[in-house]
């Protein structure tokens, strides 16, 4: 069973159009429909927008649901000025960067007892990588805006909509982040204090920058589509026995 969650309706739909056998159950006023996804047994949900909503959600879903690995996938702003909608970030590792206790000499996203970054999933974050690659030459290419990039890079959550220059400049400086959105670290660190593998995939709806409210609604239906092709080759590789000589996705140690 992989596990799948997505923040906001746009973002889960288009997956959930894909299943059979749909079963769903409610739990904290959150919606979990289990079902098969091109042969692959998942559980999906739409876990609400912020860190306490993706938190929750993702517990419930290992606790009820067994998931042996897990993918958040969704959109975000992207914060490197040569970034454009529709390219897709695979986290190499999560932040919480609004975790604050730099009033006691700690480092921004620095919380006692725990990493300041949760690394991803090595093994599914190279099937993603595979899977973007998939998608490229059927789908990603095919559509009415530029082919997406693809980026490797740490992910910055925190409980606002980004939309300063300021603030943009900060997460990339601070913490060496490509994008920032409101849920992949909550979801990471749940997934990651429950022992699971996971990874979080996230399509640019923004640049994070002034205009980031109005690109956001004009962009969002469109960077989903793109998540969502590269959900639709990851979500049957990712269970799969890895064969060998397939690619391993990549090491990253952070001290
Ligand atoms: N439409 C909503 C608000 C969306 S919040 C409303 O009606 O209030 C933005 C969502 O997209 C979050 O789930 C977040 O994870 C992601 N996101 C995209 N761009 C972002 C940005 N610039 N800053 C923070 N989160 C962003």
């Amino acid at each position: 069973m992989l596990g799948v969650i997505g923040a906001m309706t746009e973002e889960v739909q288009l997956m959930r159009a894909q299943m059979t056998d749909v079963t769903t159950s409610t739990h904290a006023q959150t919606e979990f429909m289990q079902g098969t996804y091109k042969g692959t047994e998942i559980a999906l949900a739409q876990s609400g927008i912020g860190k306490v909503n993706a938190t929750i959600c993702t517990q419930i879903m290992i606790d009820l649901f067994k998931p042996k690995k897990m993918v958040f996938s969704g959109v975000a702003g992207g914060l490197l000025p040569n970034m454009r909608v529709g390219d897709i970030i695979v986290a190499s590792h999560v932040v919480q960067y609004d975790m604050d206790l730099t009033a006691f000499g700690r480092r921004h996203g620095e919380s006692p007892g725990r990493d300041r970054l949760i690394e991803c999933d090595p093994d599914l974050v190279g099937r993603a990588t595979a899977a973007f690659d998939a998608a490229y030459d059927t789908v990603l290419t095919n559509n009415d805006f530029q082919p997406p990039s693809l980026m490797l890079g740490t992910v910055a959550s925190g409980d606002r909509f980004v939309q300063d220059t300021d603030t943009l400049r900060w997460l990339q400086r601070e913490f060496a982040a490509l994008a920032t959105e409101m849920e992949g670290a909550a979801f990471g660190y749940t997934c990651h204090l429950n022992g699971l593998p996971f990874a979080v995939i996230r399509a640019l709806s923004d640049g994070a920058s002034e205009t980031a409210t109005g690109d956001f609604e004009d962009n969002l239906h469109k960077a989903c589509q793109n998540s969502f092709h590269l959900m639709d080759k990851l979500i049957p590789a990712s269970m799969s026995e890895r064969r060998s000589g397939e690619r391993r996705g990549p090491e990253f140690r952070v001290a």
